[in-house]
Order: structure tokens, then sequence, then C-alpha cells
């Protein structure tokens, strides 16, 4: 399902500010403004993807399309002793942003389970 309006649609247009390090037709990536890590940077797709659950296999190269970018994402930030992808999923999974988002955590050691 794709839809609504977030604050993430607002940023791919620039409406609001974002620390934007990566911009390509598909994805966008910028800096959470509320890290969780000394590195802390978001994948979106430009898409309004409301979700994980609501990919399709339409979205099939789409995903592969977010996982690379997260890839090069992280190598363009440094992160060369490796970081954590997260995506948040729903109520349960946390997600607070209905535009599908996948995070990149780097630059500290990563705990393991989290909360
Ligand atoms: P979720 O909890 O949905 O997985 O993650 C949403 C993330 O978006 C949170 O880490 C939150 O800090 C970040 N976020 C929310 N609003 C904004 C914003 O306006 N700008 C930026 N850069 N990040 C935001």
């Amino acid at each position: 399902m794709t839809n609504q309006e977030t604050i993430f649609s607002k940023i791919i247009r620039r409406e609001i500010p974002a620390d934007i390090v990566y911009e390509d037709d598909l994805a966008l990536a910028f800096r959470d403004v509320h890290p969780q890590a000394p590195i802390h940077i978001l994948v979106i797709p430009k898409q309004p993807i409301t979700k994980l659950a609501d990919a399709t296999p339409e979205d099939h190269a789409l995903m592969g399309h977010l996982l690379l970018t997260v890839k090069r994402v992280a190598e363009q930030a440094g992160l060369s002793n490796g970081y954590r992808v997260v995506i948040n999923n729903g109520s349960d999974g946390g997600q607070t942003v209905d535009h599908l988002h996948l995070h990149i955590l780097g630059g500290r050691h990563m705990k393991w389970p989290p909360g």
C-alpha cells in the first residue's frame, strides 16, 4: 500500500530541511534528527511505501536498490568497521513514521538484543 503524506515526503520535496547525504532517482538518505549512534542515517524510497509489510512483488527491484543504497551510504560515511541496519515495521516494530525507512546505525559497538 502506498499512501499518505509524511514528514519524509516533505524532506524529499525539500519543503523542510534535512541533512541529505545521498540521492538518486529512487532513494534518498539523510541524517536522523534524533541520532541513536554517532552516525545515524535513514535511507528511504522516494515512492512512499508505508511500511515493509506493504511492499509488493512490484517493489522487488526497489527493495534491492534500497539495500545496496545502504551499503553505498555506509561506505561513504566511513563505516568500515561495521554498522547495523534496522527496519521498524508497524506498531509492535516501533515504527513512528509511516514511510518505509532503513536505519543505518554506526560509529559505536551495537548491543544485541535490541530493546
Ligand atoms: P522509526 O521509529 O519510524 O523507525 O524511525 C523514524 C525516525 O525518523 C526516528 O529515528 C526519528 O528520529 C526520525 N525523524 C522523525 N522526524 C524526522 C525529521 O523531521 N527529520 C529527520 N531527519 N528525522 C526524523
